[in-house]
């Protein structure tokens, strides 16, 4: 066993866990380099292409193993695009070309994916860097098998593992079963990445943003990893390990604890009623979010819809899969959020060449934008779909990444469009779906009175609006240490936004991650907002925060953090401030 070390990074998904490290390699492996004689050349392009179809039923192999299981449609789409890479013939024949040319079938693969590689890495584009990403797994399948050896999956062990990569792709975390990995720990990544977000929704104890996780890690090394604070041991001394393992325990039974007691309702000790209500990434994502009580669903990533596939769905998939989960969610309200493609939530649809890429993939050309100026046809069908949908159930319709009125009148507009094609088609629909908008631009909360003016909610999405008014990318770690939740401008761009709400005589929730924190949770019920939209795991929590909250109190607590100077001036308040209500259970969070 090697060192004692204790690593930091960034805890994304809550939980205690404690086993060995599995190290997954996330490199090609080393191929042979050899010369074929013309007269072995044959027999050489048969075997490459005998791997190639290997590949291909290695994937419909898995891909009929998922359909058993319906829960995972979106694992289904990426491993279709890696199907279609397979059966392209641009890869057979550059490839067996090179093989022609006397390459061995490794050589010739290798040889093949770097020079298509090459291309991608001079396109700082994050959706291109997503198919080089799908390029390179489908080259380490088709080498593994050339090589013949067993392809590294994150999908299940002997025994159980915690997982090190440097990275690990919204694709691993879909893979990953509960009985053997016990979670993960990446070098990459940070709170609010795709894989951290699906993690958590996922219940995948883990942590991000290690630096040199998998230098100081080794294969079988014993690891305790808190997915909250994301700190992680490793190898720790025998009294620490004791030391952890009972915090492991009371952790577990508080757990237990939380989701053992009935489902009471998430009201202030002093009668004030807060809707608590789930953030759901894939329609399947609704079941936990009923079992675990939530109000309603308060924010649906539509992103998937469109990621992971070769062909757009059509306006009646888009139907069918809203309905489950209205049908999942009886008669409680689901807010469905218009596809909001950005960063590393692009799809390979749209972003078929450079042109898309920006400068600034953040800001650049991405959510309503991209839907207004590049895609209005498929933004118009979605729009459609959801008016559609609006008669069978309480839907409600968020525009995410609002910047000011007139791109809001702009879609406003179209959804007017949208009712007019409706009714020339014959189709049935709810033309008063209410409409809202997400304040995840500064410039959106600070004209949020005039937003409210034209819409009938407005949705405080923090993970963006943290990103906007910092300047801190939330993708990159480098910058992770700035990300700060609790920085004083954040807080005052959120009164903002509440206040424009109150003034514009629309309720105002909370979206974003910051809602599923209980000490945020917790001011922000101070600030007198009374909705939130979280994880679903992390509703049993706050709904017991909630329930030792004095609501009268808190608004006089809420006052004077909002008046902190620094975030940790901040932060030393919020403690404060939970603990007195919580008491020793605080520990945890
Ligand atoms: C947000 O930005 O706070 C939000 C909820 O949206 P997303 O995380 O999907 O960008
Ligand atoms: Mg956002």
């Amino acid at each position: 066993m090697g060192d004692v070390v204790k690593l930091q990074g960034v805890g994304v998904s809550p939980g205690i866990i404690i086993g060995p490290a599995h190290l997954v390699a996330r490199c090609m492996p080393d191929a042979p380099h050899y010369c074929i004689t013309p007269d072995h050349r044959q027999e050489e392009e048969e075997r490459l292409l005998a791997a190639l179809e290997e590949s291909r039923l290695q994937l419909i192999n898995i891909q009929q193993e998922l359909t058993k299981n319906k829960n995972n449609p979106e694992l289904l789409y990426i491993l279709d695009a890696h199907r279609l890479i397979l059966e392209d013939t641009m890869l057979r024949d550059g490839t067996v070309n090179y093989v022609r040319k006397g390459y061995n079938a490794e050589w010739a693969v290798v040889r093949y994916l770097s020079e298509i590689i090459a291309v991608f890495q001079q396109m700082d584009d994050a959706y291109l860097r997503e198919k080089r990403a799908d390029i390179e797994q489908v080259g380490k399948r088709l080498l593994n098998n050339l090589l013949g050896h067993s392809e590294e999956s994150v999908a299940g062990f002997p025994e159980p593992v915690v997982l090190v990569a440097e990275e690990f792709t919204p694709s691993d975390t879909l893979q990953m079963k509960h009985e053997t990995v016990l979670g993960f720990v990446a070098q990459r990544g940070g709170r609010t990445s795709h894989t951290a977000i699906l993690a958590k929704s996922l219940d995948i104890p883990a942590v991000v943003g290690v630096p040199r996780a998998t230098g100081k890690i080794t294969q079988g090394d014993m690891l305790v990893v808190d997915g909250l604070t994301g700190l992680i041991h490793v190898n720790p001394n025998t009294q620490t390990l004791a030391q952890l393992k009972d915090k492991q325990q009371r952790y577990i039974l508080f757990q237990q604890r939380l989701m053992d007691s009935t489902i009471q309702p998430a009201v202030t000790t002093d009668g004030r009623k807060i809707l608590l209500k789930a953030n759901i990434e894939i329609y399947s994502d609704a079941f936990k979010a009923r079992r675990l009580g939530a109000d309603g669903i308060g924010l649906y990533r539509t992103e998937h819809l469109y990621m992971n596939r070769s062909i757009l769905p059509d306006e009646e998939e888009l139907c069918r899969t809203f309905k489950q989960v209205i049908t999942t969610m009886k008669d409680l309200p689901v807010t469905i959020r218009t596809m909001d493609l950005s960063g590393e939530k692009k799809s390979k649809l749209f972003y078929r060449d450079s042109e898309h890429a920006g400068i600034n993939p953040a800001m650049g050309m991405q959510g309503i934008r991209f839907c207004l100026r590049e895609e209005r046809q498929v933004f118009l069908s979605q729009l459609r779909a959801l008016l559609r949908i609006g008669s069978e159930g309480d839907v409600r319709i968020l525009l995410p990444m609002i910047s000011g009125v007139t791109e809001l009148e702009e879609v406003l507009q179209l959804l007017g469009e949208a009712k007019e094609s409706l009714i020339k088609d014959g189709l049935n629909f709810n033309p008063n779906v209410p409409v809202g908008v997400m304040v995840e631009v500064p410039a959106a909360a600070l004209c949020a009175k005039e937003l409210a003016n034209k819409v009938d909610f407005l949705s405080i999405g923090t993970n963006d609006l943290i990103q906007f008014t910092l300047a801190v990318d939330r993708q990159d770690e480098s910058v992770a240490y700035l990300y700060e939740s609790g920085h004083p401008a954040v807080l005052r761009l959120i009164a903002m936004a509440m206040a424009g709400g109150v003034a514009g005589g629309v309720p105002v929730s909370v979206c974003g991650e910051m809602a599923g924190d209980p000490r945020f949770a917790a001011l922000f019920m101070g600030m007198g907002i009374d909705e939130l939209s979280m994880t679903s795991g992390c509703l049993p929590l706050i709904r017991r925060i909630t329930r030792t909250i004095d609501f009268t109190q808190y608004q006089e607590m809420a006052s004077s953090v909002l008046e902190g100077h620094s975030t940790a001036e901040v932060m030393g308040l919020l403690d404060d401030m939970l603990r007195s209500s919580c008491g020793d259970e605080y520990i945890f969070h």
